[in-house]
């Protein structure tokens, strides 16, 4: 393992998430729910040489973990080709995956064989009509049939739930039962006010606390799990033994053990998910910088990190959205959906 780089709250960098689209077949109510969008250009994007050394530079500055992410990377072709060349050649320890599972059916054998070690399937609903209520599509039957098509390939899938009040908060406990059945872990997430999600409301948002509640009321006592580490999820077991996790992202941050940055899929560099501002790294990766001087680059930034972004949310006393919609617009990488999540 290389010496990790710190920032200046001492946090390592060690974790990354490599956007590789920013197109996604879904709309989900709490990341894209505005009727257009304004796309990162197709020549911007990195090519898969360009993604390949870009990771090898992160791990030879400290980074061991990879999660591929968009919009929906499943919709970047070949990707189990990338996938195999992120896998065995950059030096990564673990190469993961976050997918919507509309196209895993078909990829999940595929994936697997590539190296891929990890996936996580959002899924935020059981019932057909609510689906399309939140994402705008009929296609809940393909992300259940790509979730068990996951479990097939050993990919031992985690499940990732948004819990947005008055639209799937009765459905907690039929989304842990269904996860039991497949052997998968669940997490709750609670809805973050994140660039992009411009109809948020902090009366939507369910804590940590009231999904705990809920899931004890109907299934006892949620019992604490292992310390998290930089894990954002919080674990816990329930009586049977089944375990979940809940990411409090709202209301209880974990910004002082994070140890992850953001590459879009154009390669702009966000260390804080809230961030703002992004380094350029696609300009030096097309100009003929070295290795080291990109390196150099993504060091010193690093170094100069003192982000708490969500901390620095939960710090205020009357939170709206975190951009404007007219805002997005102008700089399509202030949206969840070009940041990956
Ligand atoms: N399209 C893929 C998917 O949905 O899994 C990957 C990208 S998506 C931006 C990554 C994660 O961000 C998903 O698990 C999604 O549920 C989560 N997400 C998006 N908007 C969110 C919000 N406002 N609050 C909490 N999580 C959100
Ligand atoms: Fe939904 Fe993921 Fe697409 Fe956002 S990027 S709209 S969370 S599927
Ligand atoms: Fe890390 Fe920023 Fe998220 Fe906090 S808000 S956990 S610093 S990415």
């Amino acid at each position: 393992m290389s010496t990790a780089v710190h920032d200046r709250l001492s946090r390592p960098l060690r974790s990354l998430r490599l956007s590789v689209t920013d197109r996604c077949n879904l709309r989900c109510s709490y990341c894209m729910p505005e009727e257009d969008y304004v796309w990162l250009p197709r020549e911007g994007l990195l090519d898969f040489d360009e993604l390949a050394r870009l990771t090898r530079i992160m791990v030879g500055v400290g980074v061991t973990r990879a999660r591929l992410t968009g919009g929906e990377p499943l919709l970047r072709r070949d990707l189990p080709t990338l996938v195999a060349e992120l896998a065995h050649r950059t030096g990564l320890d673990e190469l993961a995956l976050t997918t919507n599972g509309i196209l895993l059916a078909e990829l999940a054998m595929p994936l697997a064989h590539a190296g891929l070690t990890r996936i996580t399937v959002s899924l935020d609903t059981l019932e057909p009509a609510r689906f399309r209520a939140i994402t705008r599509k009929d296609e809940l039957p393909r992300v259940l049939e790509g979730l068990r098509a996951a479990v097939d390939a050993g990919l031992a899938p985690k499940i990732d739930t948004v819990v947005v009040r008055g639209v799937n908060d009765d459905e907690l406990v039929r989304l842990l039962d269904h996860a039991r059945g497949l052997g998968a872990m669940l997490r709750f997430i609670e809805y973050m006010d994140v660039g992009g999600a411009t109809h948020w409301r902090g009366d939507a948002v369910v804590s940590r606390a009231e999904i705990l509640a809920r899931v004890t009321a109907e299934r006892g006592p949620a019992m604490p799990i292992q310390d998290r580490g930089s894990a954002p999820a919080e674990s816990f077991m329930l009586p049977d033994g089944q375990r979940f996790g809940v990411i409090a992202s709202v209301t209880a941050p974990f910004c002082s053990a994070c140890d992850r940055a953001r590459v879009t899929a154009d390669g702009q560099w966000f260390p804080c998910l809230y961030g703002r501002r992004g380094l350029d790294l696609k300009g030096p990766l097309r100009n003929g910088a070295s290795d080291e001087s990109i390196a150099e680059l993504v060091r010193g930034a690093w170094e100069a990190r003192d982000d708490r972004g969500a901390e620095a949310r939960a710090a205020l006393s009357n939170r709206e959205p975190l951009v404007p919609a007219h805002t997005l617009k102008r700089d399509p990488h202030l949206e969840m959906h070009t940041r990956g999540g």
